[in-house]
């Protein structure tokens, strides 16, 4: 039977990019060797990694004073490594989520934390608006997308301060204005890649501002002087992650991307808001076109169990809801294809028939 992958992350990649990296784990490019087996110093990892970093700047369109950087430790040690090259005295942070709470909780050991805006008096169903950006802050953070409570911050916010983002779950999946940021980081293991590359975009007028000595792998400084080579980088997902980008580029960009996650998002959120059995989760400007959660209506409620085995009978993977929410959520990223999305409506509607 077709699976139809919702997972979370690790997530959905798309076929050809699972077809062309498991050729390279055999033989990159024909030269008689795997992408595994090489040297990251040498010319034909070198090639990819030069790729890889072209490819970012051409399809988010990142200005020439940024850097891009590819690092271990995933988006948690950036919760970590922001405020240790960053912070001086103060950090303004907006509290949205699971994720935001941990960058928040390792700022801590840096410096005052300042909680702009808190959605958590909903159990982070909304993004918080209205907020105030101190202009004595060595930063602003942010999450763009939360992956875990759905919802997402739709536009580039303009900051007073050095704005940084962990764009973990939505990268790629719109257009940004790299412009306002200072950095944007990110796991790979959402909307790009598989597990084991970290992504970092930033402008380097923002280091060098603190007093403290900072541990070498840590210094973003290291990674930018040695082009992510100062140590050996995570070179397989790396290449799963250029394989990701040439496809997106054939596809037409991030544009067209955002064109087709709208796309399969409104199909979504219309069959959740039409189907008597299931409500959604987050409010409705703040929905997250990445992960969409929703759970059983207030009369239902004993079908919970019940409908997530018939939709993983179904084929349906991955939709069980996080326990910190409850219910189901199906994530939509970039490589979902929307005859997936049609899939599950079609599972909810089955589903439907059976019970109102
Ligand atoms: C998954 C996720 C993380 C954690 O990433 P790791 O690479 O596992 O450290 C952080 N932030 C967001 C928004 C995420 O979705």
């Amino acid at each position: 039977m077709k699976k139809h992958n919702f997972s979370a992350g690790p997530s959905i990649l798309a076929e050809e990019v699972k077809e062309n990296t498991a050729k390279a784990v055999q033989d990159l490019n024909g030269i008689g060797l795997s992408v595994m087996e090489i040297s990251h110093r040498g010319k034909d990892f070198q090639a990819v990694m030069d790729e890889t970093v072209a490819l970012f700047r051409e399809l988010l369109d990142i200005p020439a004073n940024y850097h891009v950087l590819f690092l271990g430790g995933g988006a948690s040690l950036q919760f970590c490594m922001v405020p240790f090259n960053l912070m001086k005295n103060k950090a303004a942070y907006l509290e949205t989520g699971t994720w935001a709470k941990k960058a928040i909780k390792e700022a801590k050991a840096f410096g005052e934390v300042d909680v702009v805006g808190s959605s958590a008096d909903k159990n982070f169903n909304y993004i918080p608006k209205g907020f105030t950006i101190p202009t004595d802050a060595d930063y602003f953070h942010i999450t763009t997308n939360n992956t875990i409570f759905g919802t997402e911050i739709h536009e580039d916010y303009d900051s007073p301060v050095p704005m940084v983002a962990d764009m973990s779950s939505d990268i790629f999946a719109r257009p940004v204005d790299i412009s306002k940021y200072g950095i944007i980081y990110g796991g790979a293991q959402k909307n790009l890649g598989p597990a084991g590359a970290t992504f970092v975009i930033i402008r380097d007028d923002i280091l060098g501002k603190v007093d403290r000595h900072i541990p070498t792998m840590l210094d973003y400084k290291t990674h930018i002087d040695k082009e992510s080579m100062f140590n050996t980088p995570p070179c397989l997902p790396i290449y799963a992650c250029l394989e990701t980008l040439r496809w997106l580029k054939k596809l037409g960009g991030v544009k067209v991307m955002q064109q087709m996650n709208q796309e399969k998002a409104a199909l979504l959120y219309d069959e959740i808001d039409r189907n008597a059995l299931f409500v959604g989760t987050a409010e409705k400007d703040s929905r997250s076109l990445m992960n969409i959660c929703f759970v059983m209506n207030d009369k239902y409620q004993d079908l919970e169990k019940e409908f997530l085995e018939f939709a993983t009978s179904k084929g349906m993977v991955g939709i069980k809801g996080h326990r910190s929410v409850g219910g189901f959520r199906a994530s939509t990223y970039n490589a979902m294809p929307k005859e997936s999305v049609e899939a599950l409506i079609g599972v909810m509607q089955e589903f439907e028939k059976k019970h109102a």
